[in-house]
């Protein structure tokens, strides 16, 4: 834990005394309490899925004991919404805090601790959702208590919001989408802080803190192959199946065309600055859509890696569901594939489109999309982000911010549909010699997050929102 103590705060105003050693045990116990209610989102609609309610009851208990009022909003039963606000004059628009409170399932075989029990093993909690992200709804409601303390002894200009919401990990109909169209006058705020960002990432002993600003657009499609049915005994190489087989062969090999974005690129540069060399020059020409695929297939050895800057540069396709044939002695007539598309932002569903079939090759019957949602983009060039940056600086003189783009999509979709300018601010620094991938941890095992780090990031959250409210 890092112990300063300055005259001013944040912002210039004098600083409200924090006992920082407690405030952060208060956020430690909060999240292992967190991660003890198991808001596992399967998807279904059965009763008693995910069922976030009880997760937001304890943080209504919690917001309640510091003089917090909250309120659970509920699309579907069990499935709760918490909406909390510290009041300001209302001279400048709100600032919302978001937390998605469910977690994808974790198959415990596979951990070296519990993932539900909240251990701490080696200076971490350890649990499904210490990352992703209980750590932030954690943080959130406590840097609140903070904030309504020092509103008491001088008004904020802006109100600060905090929602704590459901069902982000199956498409967040039941979550940010609901509150945004059934209670958008409660989240409605000129920034949103949220998931995915400021958490430290080590690179060749350089530390960086990306800010997401962009994420990838949605676009899932259904390609279907036909053929003539027929009897398995007279093999036809025109069936449904072989057609779709050669189709997933190609779309594998290959890689849609590079389109860096404007964040894409500064993200990269700026990475590629700090590096020593050669690492430096292989990253600054991963911008050259000429030279790109080169680079990616022979100088970034590491392929986790490879996936990540790949992904950040192209349109990209994942075949993910096959169906076809349901009887071992008949050629079926038809097969279909899903795509996971994902488009970058500037990209329209059409060019992703054309791109596919490109790399398809083999022509569909047809090409259905059965879900889309654009991107999203920010502009790093806001006071907040300045704000942010240099928040982060300051409580670590080694790292370097950068704004940068998710492949993958969060709440701040349904937030940016209000007008919401949205960053991935949930800041967690882990120690650079623990060699732990963030990204892999991300859905996997051993989800897990440092104590110090989490201490860490609840006193930048707590700066960043302290040095803004005025
Ligand atoms: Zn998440």
């Amino acid at each position: 834990m890092i112990e300063r103590s300055e005259a001013k705060g944040p912002g210039g105003t004098p600083e409200q005394k924090i006992d920082w050693k407690a405030e952060a045990s208060t956020c430690v116990e909060l999240l292992r309490d967190l991660i003890r209610i198991p808001t596992v989102n399967r998807g279904t609609s059965e009763a008693g899925d995910a069922n976030e309610r009880v997760a937001c009851e304890r943080i209504a208990d919690h917001l309640t004991a510091h003089g917090i009022d909250s309120r659970i909003v509920e699309k579907k039963k069990g499935r709760g919404n918490l909406i909390a606000r510290v009041k300001g004059t209302g001279k400048k628009p709100p600032l919302l805090l978001n937390a998605h409170l469910d977690v994808v399932e974790a198959d415990a075989g596979s951990w070296k601790h519990d993932p539900f029990a909240a251990e701490i093993h080696d200076g971490y909690i350890w649990g499904r959702g210490t990352i992703d992200m209980k750590h932030m709804a954690a943080m959130s409601a406590c840097a609140l208590t903070l904030i309504a303390r020092e509103a008491k002894e001088k008004p904020l200009d802006r109100d600060i919001i905090f929602a704590a919401v459901a069902d982000e990990e199956n498409g967040c109909a039941l979550g940010s989408t609901y509150l945004c169209d059934d209670h958008a006058d409660e989240v409605r705020a000129e920034y949103m802080l949220g998931e995915i960002g400021a958490f430290s990432l080590h690179l060749f002993g350089r530390t960086f803190y990306p800010v997401q600003v962009a994420e990838k657009g949605v676009c899932w499609v259904r390609a279907e192959y036909r053929g003539s049915p027929g009897h398995g005994s007279m093999p036809d190489p025109e069936s449904a199946v072989l057609k779709l087989a050669r189709a997933v062969e190609r779309l594998g090999k290959t890689r849609l065309p590079m389109h860096p974005t404007e964040v894409v690129r500064g993200f990269i540069e700026g990475l590629a600055k700090e590096l020593p060399t050669p690492h430096k020059h292989v990253m600054k020409r991963l911008t050259t859509p000429q030279i790109a695929s080169l680079i990616l297939d022979y100088l970034i050895r590491d392929p986790s890696q490879r996936r990540s800057f790949s992904a950040l540069l192209s349109n990209t396709a994942s075949p993910t569901v096959l169906r076809a044939g349901s009887k071992v002695n008949v050629i079926p007539g038809r097969a279909s594939i899903e795509i996971d598309g994902r488009t970058l932002p500037g990209q329209s569903q059409e060019s992703f489109l054309a791109e596919l079939r490109e790399a398809l090759g083999e022509a569909p019957a047809s090409l259905e999309v059965i879900h889309s949602l654009p991107a999203t983009e920010a502009s790093p060039a806001t006071p907040l982000f300045e704000h942010l940056a240099a928040t982060l600086r300051r409580n670590d003189p080694t790292g370097v911010p950068l704004p940068y783009m998710i492949p993958g999509f969060t709440d701040a979709k349904a937030y940016a549909r209000l007008g919401t300018i949205c960053y991935g601010f949930a800041p967690v620094r882990f120690d650079p010699t623990h060699e732990i991938s963030f990204s892999a941890m991300y859905h996997g095992h051993d989800e897990r997050v440092p104590v110090d780090g989490l201490g860490w990031g609840l006193r930048v959250l707590y700066e960043a929102i302290s040095g803004f409210r005025g």
